[in-house]
């Protein structure tokens, strides 16, 4: 049996002299004067290409290696060779080439040739074969390692929280109705529908976040972490949101706000120090076509600690600055993204934590600070992204809780296993959420979310 490489692996190992197989798609074919054609063979393993020489002795070389266009799919069978050519050490000296699948050059999407992101979005399905996708591709697949890793080195137990769910954790009815009624018979009740004979025998929806599940386990097995999609039916047609995305959600039992922020400041440096250092290849190229001050940037996230301010001295700092904005800046008035990336970009060159934001902006079970006006909230915003973590320290008096549930309208009732947390056994405890195509983002320099997600679910578009 020829031993079988995957082409990065190969190109690595250099094992020249001997008999090998490998697999991949065509990128470009080009024929040379003397009766011989170079192929660049590209399997995703990697982003550089291996170069193979078919010679005319192959049996089938003028019948089909001459007919190879760009997206073919090959087998290929040969001997591994010192390559003559600049940028390669390597080369495979075919002695079988199999077409396994063609690619009608007068078809197929993918030439040569640049294409831009926004026509490689209309073809999804094959933009993973482009270099810059596939870069994006390995990157996102090995930090979602480096998710794993980095709380299982500090003992945190991953939890799957539900995906379907009945609580609105932000409260905010931005969730997807999950239903199994027949849309074009809806069963009513008083002129509503009546979610009674939903499957469930009640309304549900996907969910908006994992924490208050994550909560329940937190103060059970001291510190988890979930690491799940997320669905929010928001009509924000930005190049930071999407309809379906990926959130990373640790919760630390006896765990206050300032503990909950060191863990978030590691966390993203890990992220970073892992695509610097385990990703060095693909990260190469985003610093090279997408964006040149990624490497600097990247950089300056490991340099140092992260400032903190509070939000009160966020708006201080907004105010001075004497900007129009397009959003006032008011004390109580929720931070826009101008904002944000107005401090962490001109004011703090730099990632920046705001904290202590004011209670109404805030969701029912952040803690109430002294002051009787702000929570213990936090966000992170990064230059470039502008909020990539939000978190708190969860109330975990019964009575404080449960009346800013009351205040914000909603039914105690339904939220009794959550207000259980705090009846029996309650702890202080402290998580946030981290975005994870928006970290994505920060560490390749992609300027629109969608092209950090395999098929992105935006509005207006789920195909694919
Ligand atoms: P934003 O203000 O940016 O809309 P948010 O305050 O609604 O975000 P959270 O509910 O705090 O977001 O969610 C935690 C994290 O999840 C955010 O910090 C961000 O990194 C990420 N996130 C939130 N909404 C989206 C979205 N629609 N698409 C992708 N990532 C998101
Ligand atoms: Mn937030």
């Amino acid at each position: 049996m020829v031993p079988f490489y995957r082409i990065a692996a190969l190109l690595a190992e250099k094992p020249t002299g001997m008999e090998i197989a490998v697999n991949g798609w065509v990128r470009t074919r080009r024929d040379a004067k003397g009766g011989f054609s170079f192929l660049e063979i590209n399997d995703g393993s990697g982003l550089a290409n291996l170069q193979v020489i078919a010679d005319e002795a192959l049996p089938n070389y003028h019948d089909e290696v001459l007919r190879i266009t760009t997206g073919c799919a090959v087998r290929i069978t040969g001997v591994a060779v010192p390559s003559p050519a600049k940028g390669q050490e390597i080369e495979l000296k075919a002695s079988r080439i199999a077409v396994e699948g063609w690619a009608d050059p007068l078809v197929y999407p993918l030439q040569k040739k640049r294409h831009s992101y926004e026509f490689l979005r209309t073809i999804a399905h094959l933009r993973p074969r482009t270099n810059s996708l596939g870069a994006v591709t390995r990157i996102r697949g090995s930090l979602s390692f480096a998710v794993h890793q980095f709380f299982h080195q500090r003992g945190f137990i991953q939890v799957h929280t539900p995906i379907i769910t009945t609580s609105d954790c932000e409260g905010a009815g931005e969730m997807f109705t999950a239903t199994s009624l027949d849309l074009d018979r809806l069963p009513t009740t008083g002129g509503k529908t009546d979610f009674g004979q939903d499957f469930f025998g009640r309304r549900a929806g996907l969910t908006v976040s994992g924490q208050l599940e994550a909560e329940a386990y937190a103060l059970a097995m001291g510190n988890v972490y979930t690491f799940g999609p997320t669905f929010r039916a928001e009509n924000s047609n930005t190049s930071r949101h999407l309809a379906e995305f990926w959130m990373i959600e640790p919760e630390m039992a006896f765990c206050d706000l300032a503990g909950d922020i060191d863990l978030a400041e590691a966390f993203i440096k890990h992220l970073v120090r892992h695509v610097v250092e385990n990703c060095a290849e693909d990260f190469a190229l985003f610093g090279r076509f997408v964006d040149t001050t990624l490497p600097d940037r990247l950089h300056r996230i490991l340099a140092g600690p992260f400032p903190r301010i509070s939000y009160t001295v966020a708006v201080a700092e907004l105010h001075k600055s004497g900007r129009d904005f397009a959003f006032p800046v008011q004390w109580g008035a929720d931070l826009q993204s101008e904002h944000e990336r107005y401090l962490c970009e001109e004011v703090f060159d730099g990632p920046l934590v705001v904290t202590d934001y004011p209670k109404t902006i805030k969701p029912f079970y952040m803690r109430a600070n002294d002051d009787g006006k702000t929570v213990a909230a936090m966000d992170i915003l990064l230059p470039g992204i502008g909020e990539i973590v939000g978190g708190s320290q969860r109330e975990e008096r019964l009575d404080l809780l449960g009346e800013r549930m009351t205040a914000q309208g909603l039914d105690l009732d339904e939220y009794g296993w959550y207000l259980d947390l705090r009846r029996y056994g309650s702890a202080q405890h402290s998580g946030f959420g981290l975005g994870f195509e928006r970290i994505i983002q920060f560490v390749t320099g992609m300027g629109n979310i969608r092209d950090v997600i395999p098929f992105p679910r935006t509005p207006g578009s789920a195909s694919g």
